[in-house]
């Protein structure tokens, strides 16, 4: 049986829009891996009676409910004594974590005054199982009555987060023998709508393994989900989906259960035992700082020129300064003749050219914001795409470097670029 989980933020600066529920999106992030349904997020203030209202909601409809924040010292912090209070639990004072706090003061806060309230946050739900705070002072704690279970972590985001990783996750994995497993589908060239419009009957029809679509930066994340009692078994269920799923979106598909598109593509110029060299106007630098993101590129990656102006396309890469005024800078012409300039330039294997206008505004030729000419230079091969991309500057600059990479890792797997 799936478990039902509520998670409720406690604290009055979130409802009035002073920060975002972050903690509420790591919680929930971390609930789904573990195959646990949130239902509800609900927001409350540090009222102890509004407080009350919502864990009472809350335990008519969920299995296991979440709060964040409200822990620390402060007379606002009111989430522990409320808790207990509406599960029938006395607050106990518990030595050994008064003495952490003790020890937290004089040695990691270099002898800051500790004041009596910091011993409050000792005081914890008797029978619980406390969850050690690393990064703070004010510990969390778990426990169960009636089957529903109570999960307690602190508000600052550091603190929740490392606490719902050495902590509440390993509390939660426990309560159920089932095992999640996932497989990531990784899609470029084809948008979130278009994917979803090909799978939705199968999805609808699907309850486990599950599948859902993700929009990523100009890609499309499929996560494929199955429930099982050992990995080994949910593989199997999967295997079949996994199929059908490669057998419909063939080549658009660059990748499975991989980190990114640069990723696969260092791979495959390490595999593949080719150099690279880029050369980019309206990227500004977007490519190479991706290719640079993966450890260990500088074995395949020789290097990068951002050749923003017109000047600097012909004074550093040599591209003739005619074909520009004759073919405009933002040009097939002028794509292709970068991609052959930079790879001659830091001799490597391939080149990439990329120039284009990222917007908002057009260039003084006219041109729509978002047209965009990625060329790729390979042995006696040059290739180009010639993109329109409908989105704002910073999408512009994503989709263009994403669509370098995906010439890049067609071309080294040998399909049409
Ligand atoms: P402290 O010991 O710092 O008092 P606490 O567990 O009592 O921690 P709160 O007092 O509720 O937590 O919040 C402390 C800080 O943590 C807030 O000022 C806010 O910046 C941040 N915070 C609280 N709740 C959230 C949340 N749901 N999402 C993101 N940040 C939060
Ligand atoms: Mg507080």
């Amino acid at each position: 049986m799936a478990y039902t989980a509520e998670i409720i933020g406690v604290g009055t600066e979130l409802l009035l829009g002073n920060i975002a529920n972050t903690d509420a999106q790591d919680v929930s992030r971390a609930l789904s891996e573990l195959g646990i349904n949130v239902y509800f997020h609900t927001v409350v203030g540090d009222n102890p009676d509004r407080l009350k209202q919502a864990v009472d909601i809350a335990r008519s409809r969920a299995d296991i409910i979440i709060t964040t924040g409200g822990l620390g010292p402060t007379c606002d912090d009111l989430t522990k004594q409320t808790l207990a209070e509406a599960f029938g639990k006395k607050l106990i004072f518990n030595e050994d974590v008064a003495e952490k706090i003790r020890d937290f003061f004089s040695n990691r806060l270099h002898n800051m005054q500790m004041t009596e309230n910091n011993l409050q946050q000792a005081y914890l739900p008797e029978g619980c199982v406390i969850f050690d705070n690393g990064v703070g002072t004010a510990p969390g704690c778990a426990f169960e009555v009636d089957g529903k279970h109570v999960l307690m972590l602190p508000g600052p985001p550091t603190e929740c987060r490392a606490m719902l990783e050495n902590c509440a996750v390993p509390y939660l994995r426990k309560l159920s023998d089932e095992k999640i497993h996932s497989h990531n589908i990784h899609i470029f060239g084809l948008g979130e709508s278009a994917v979803e419009a090909q799978l939705a009957d199968m999805m609808n029809a699907m309850e486990n393994p599950t599948l859902a679509p993700y929009a990523k930066d100009s890609e499309v994340l499929l996560r494929l989900t199955a429930k099982a009692a050992t990995k080994e078994a949910a593989d199997e269920m999967m295997a079949p989906v996994l199929k059908k799923i490669e057998g419909m979106f063939g080549d658009v598909i660059y990748g499975i259960d991989t980190d990114s598109l640069e990723n696969t593509v260092i791979g495959l110029l390490k595999q593949r035992r080719l150099t690279l060299a880029v050369a980019e106007s309206c990227t500004g630098g977007l490519l190479a700082k991706r290719l640079t993101d993966i450890p260990g590129a500088s074995q395949v990656f020789y290097g990068g020129a951002v050749t923003y102006s017109t000047r600097s396309k012909t004074s550093v890469l040599g591209v003739d300064e005619a074909l520009i005024r004759e073919r405009g800078v933002v040009s097939r012409e002028v794509a292709e003749a970068m991609a052959t300039a930079v790879r001659m330039k830091f001799g490597a294997d391939l080149g990439v050219g990329i120039t284009g206008i990222a917007g908002p505004d057009s260039d003084e030729s006219g041109l729509e914001p978002g047209t965009v000419f990625v060329a790729l230079a390979a042995g006696d091969s040059i290739f180009c795409r010639s993109l329109h991309l409908l989105f704002d500057r910073g999408r512009v600059r994503t989709a263009a470097s994403s669509h370098a990479l995906d010439m890049l890792r067609r071309h080294l797997t040998g399909k049409p670029v």
